[in-house]
């Protein structure tokens, strides 16, 4: 699909392509693709009806105020905090490359399908029609790629649906576990869960399941300094000089704060010389 149009191997090359090209970026991105539509606004109605359920089912009828105020607030403020990375994911150039970019010296590969001449690290996404710089992969939940311009937010996104997912599991599993413990159920009774509280138990566990292997395969992919679309096909090629700090630092910004943990925070651009990158 790429077509190998030159290649310039000198170390202030290969330090250059370290730090993205800063195109002009687009103010609206939104992937008009049906299926990732779909997905996107199902991860919206699933957050919000397990905030309904956990709140009509499970926090009112406790007739605890504290107990039910304290999970209400922790659950309501990491699940806007998920569904704010979900937005930012979503709405986000990924670090799209210009169409019909013009060949430059950090572009060293030729999209046929933009007309663009493109960095190393970039690959051609058919679903958003644009070649994206470190792509890592095209996510149908966020309906964007995964690129350098995003992946903060979808790393926190995938954090934030862990733990409120989490939350939601020991909220239901202690309760069941106290009992048990009390002697109040033995091994033998049989407990049927009413059917919101089922659902809202199957939703956690999904949110668990997928959240748990997204955020590990992103947080493997930074540590080895690979996109996950070059682990999964074996791609031999890496930049491979880059500590994971580094990589931390290039995807959350240069200084650690609690900024990381911010989706309303834009990560400032992290220029990555050979030497900082070095293990
Ligand atoms: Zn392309
Ligand atoms: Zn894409």
């Amino acid at each position: 699909m790429l077509s190998w149009v030159q290649k310039r191997d000198t170390s202030e090359n290969r330090t250059r392509l370290e730090t993205p090209l800063q195109g002009p970026k687009q103010r609206c991105w939104f992937v008009w693709d049906p299926l990732g539509i779909i997905f996107a606004m199902a991860t919206w109605a699933l957050v919000l009806s397990a905030a309904w359920i956990l709140v009509r089912d499970l926090l009112i009828p406790s007739n605890n105020i504290f107990y039910a105020t304290a999970n209400g607030v922790v659950f309501h403020l990491l699940a806007s905090l998920a569904l704010v990375s979900h937005l930012k994911s979503m709405l986000t150039d990924p670090g799209s490359v210009p169409l019909g970019n013009p060949p430059g010296p950090d572009t060293v590969l030729y999209c046929p399908l933009c007309l663009s001449a493109i960095p190393e690290n970039a690959d051609h996404c058919t679903v958003c029609r644009r070649c994206i710089r470190k792509n890592d992969h095209h996510c149908p939940w966020v309906n964007n790629c995964v690129g350098e311009d995003n992946q903060k937010y979808f790393l926190l996104f995938t954090l934030y649906i862990w733990l409120i997912s989490t939350h939601v599991l020991l909220l239901l599993s202690i309760p069941v576990l106290r009992s048990h413990a009390q002697g109040e159920q033995n091994a033998s009774s049989t407990v049927y869960p009413p059917k919101p509280i089922f659902f809202l138990l199957l939703v956690a566990l999904m949110g668990f399941i997928l959240a748990l292997v997204m955020f590990c395969s992103q947080m493997c992919a930074i540590y080895r300094d690979k996109t996950t679309i070059e682990m999964l096909y074996q791609n031999k090629h890496s930049r491979g000089r880059r500590s994971m700090w580094a990589n931390m630092k290039a995807i959350c910004g240069p200084r650690v704060s609690l900024t990381w943990l911010s989706p309303f925070h834009a990560p400032e651009r992290y220029k990555v010389s050979e030497n900082h990158g070095m293990a």
